[in-house]
């Protein structure tokens, strides 16, 4: 039987274990990335290592938060440029461009092995690389050399046959596969797109399609490496790099799953989930009030072709806020020399930061109770900086249709050729604002008094007693647990940031569980399905263990967040039973034993003292897992000898 494409890039980084779905395997990794909001964590936690250099080729891209109303961002990229230069990374400016994006353009390479420091990372999964969004902590591990643990993922085939109707995009194949797959119980499962259809598809269609895998909770998902990528690697000067990488023809996969492009239509992920997916037609011409194109989903530069060619000659409704934030700097460039910018700038468009801004809460937050189109990834309630406001996920095309006329619009409802648009030959190549490394160990590193030590955990103790602090329901996104926007400047400094854990869900989370740790008393997270849905961000894992977290009991939990929990000493745990979700209350006082014995079979028999009941509790770690967990961390795992 053939292989995937998925366990032939699996089979050549293989390390440890076996390649069977579900177990743990240690694979190599080539390329890693960081961005601004997890990266200086993730150095503080490679400084901790102790190597002069790194291993592997990595980047590390300032573009999540560029403010500057105060020092804190200031200092974190001066901290980010200092440790790239000393360890040998890439460091690309804020203002060069959002990570994935400009990974795509410039680093991506069809058969190797990324892991980001960001969720979205599998948009260089439109390469034919392996692409992983992790922790930080896990990025310092790969650049320190050590293997990648993951789950040997279950691989879905996703079949697209036909090709894209005028006006519908690669924003409304993935919106067509979130409503098929949606953004839960997709743990351990990888998606590889193959098919007369898939071909069809350029490689920034294919990267908007891998980038919002992350919204469904998948591994990764890949494109083949054909010739449409190896056009792209030549538009970029990157040609050397390509090699044809496709499935057998005789693959097997664990699912296959038919997608006719032909039948598609204008798609709209509604608030306040993206698997919220109804056709645009459906949305009946609702008044709208604001409209964002951007983020490392759809501001390629074929993305903002199409808005040029959508607004040229046109206004924007007046009673729409329009703002446009191209994804890298290359694009920008590239719409300003051809005129392009000047037909959206004459709209009556704001033009943004090629950053992620609006899509993380950065600015652009909308007026209360509005309805908002983005191009981004994203729609929690809240992320937008407004709570009270309705994100709708659109394509670009929607987007600009429907800030022309200020209400939902179907694209294929105006009279507009943009067939004619095609990617350019050459891409403007110009790296000046990715600074190359100089791995120059007489670099003094400047640390602000923005910049913290990463805080460490102690070991696991045998048996001790802990407070439900919070008890949470469906879907608590790393949004909830750890705000961005405003809240994204104390990152690297967790006895700050961790102040604000839950703080909109549950103001005095953070007081609460100080005052349990002051008595002596630890504290335990309850949640119900699919928490830590969204970003990797790992201060979802580092502040709760700041604060005395020890345990989150759930019904499930995503991959990264899982990882996250284990890299810092926070013990999963699953609820067997519907109904001990129903029987464990905030303020339950838990008592804990967590004997080797218990370690060993892992289920934990927890004594609630409180309502005077007994339950069993499994943990889904495997042993390497557990290990790190009763260590207190992965980086006590390390010191420890582990590996
Ligand atoms: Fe940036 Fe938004 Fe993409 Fe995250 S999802 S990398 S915040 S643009």
């Amino acid at each position: 039987m053939g292989k995937s494409l998925i366990y032939k890039i699996l089979e050549s980084h293989l390390v440890e274990g076996n390649l069977v779905a579900g177990e743990d395997i240690g694979i190599k990794i080539d390329q890693t990335l960081t961005q601004d909001a997890l990266g200086t964590m993730a150095y503080l936690e490679f400084e901790t290592l102790g190597l002069d250099r790194v291993t592997t080729l990595s980047v590390s891209y300032v573009d999540h938060n560029t403010l500057q109303d105060g020092f804190e961002n200031a200092d974190d990229h001066k901290y980010l440029q200092d440790v790239a230069n000393k360890y040998g990374i890439y460091y690309s400016k804020a203002g060069n461009g959002i990570c994935h994006q400009v990974h795509v353009e410039r680093f991506a390479c069809p058969g190797q092995t990324l892991v980001g420091s960001d969720s979205h990372t599998p948009t260089s999964g439109s390469l034919g690389m392996f692409a992983m969004g992790v922790g930080g902590m896990d990025v310092a591990a790969s650049m320190a050399g050590k293997p990648f643990h993951l789950v040997c993922p279950r691989v879905i085939n996703i079949k697209l046959i036909g090709s894209l109707p005028r006006m519908c995009a690669a924003k409304d194949i993935v919106l067509k596969v979130l409503s098929i797959l949606t953004t839960k119980g997709n743990v351990g499962t990888a998606l590889e797109y193959t098919g007369e259809g898939a071909a069809t598809l350029t490689v920034p269609q294919r990267a908007t399609i891998t980038n919002m895998g992350a919204e469904m909770g998948v591994t990764t998902s890949i494109f083949e490496s054909d010739e449409k990528t190896k056009e792209f690697l030549k538009s970029q000067g990157r040609e050397e790099v390509w090699k044809p990488f496709v499935a057998d023809i005789d693959a097997e996969y664990d699912e296959v799953i038919v997608i006719n492009l032909d039948e598609l239509v204008p798609m709209v992920a509604c608030p306040h989930s993206p698997d919220n997916v109804k056709t645009v037609a459906e949305m009946n011409q609702i008044d709208i009030d604001q409209v964002l194109v951007g983020s490392c989903t759809n501001s390629s530069y074929h993305d903002l072709m199409v808005v040029a060619a959508m607004l040229k000659g046109r206004k924007i409704n007046p009673n729409v806020s329009f703002g446009v934030a191209p994804g890298s700097r290359q694009v920008l460039e590239m719409i300003a020399k051809n005129g392009a910018l000047a037909d959206i700038v004459a709209s009556g468009a704001r033009i943004l930061e090629s950053t992620c801004g609006f899509c993380v809460g950065c600015g652009q937050a909308p007026r209360t109770k509005s309805i908002s189109l983005r191009t981004n990834n994203r729609n929690y309630e809240g992320r937008s900086g407004t709570k009270s406001a309705l994100v709708h996920l659109v394509s670009a095309e929607t987007a600009v249709a429907s800030a022309l006329t200020g209400k939902f619009t179907d694209p294929r409802t105006l009279d507009v050729d943009i067939s004619h648009i095609e990617l350019p030959e050459i891409y403007d190549i110009d790296d000046s604002m990715i600074i190359k490394p100089m791995c120059n160990h007489q670099v003094t590193i400047l640390r602000g008094p923005n910049i913290g030590e990463p805080p460490t955990n102690t070991m696991m103790p045998e048996h001790f007693t802990a407070k439900v602090a919070i008890k949470v329901g469906d879907k608590i996104t790393t949004d909830h647990i750890m705000p961005a926007g405003p809240y994204l400047k104390f990152r690297s400094n967790v006895p700050v940031y961790s102040n604000y854990t839950f703080c909109h869900v549950k103001p005095d989370f953070a007081n609460i569980c100080k005052s349990n740790v002051a008595n002596g008393i630890f504290n335990v997270i309850v949640a119900h399905e699919s928490y830590g849905q969204g970003s990797s961000r790992e201060h979802a894992a580092l502040c709760p263990m700041y604060l005395g977290v020890k345990a989150v009991i759930a019904k499930s939990i995503e991959r990264i967040h899982m990882d996250n929990l284990v890299n810092f000493g926070i013990l999963p745990l699953f609820l067997e039973n519907e109904s001990d979700y129903e029987l464990l209350d905030e303020n339950d006082e838990l008592l804990f034993n967590m004997s080797n014995d218990e370690f060993r079979r892992g289920i934990f028999t927890i004594k609630n003292n409180t309502k005077g009941v007994t339950y069993n509790l499994k943990t889904p770690l495997n042993n390497r897992q557990k290990e790190i967990v009763k260590a207190g961390g992965k980086l006590n795992f390390f010191k420890n000898g582990g590996k």
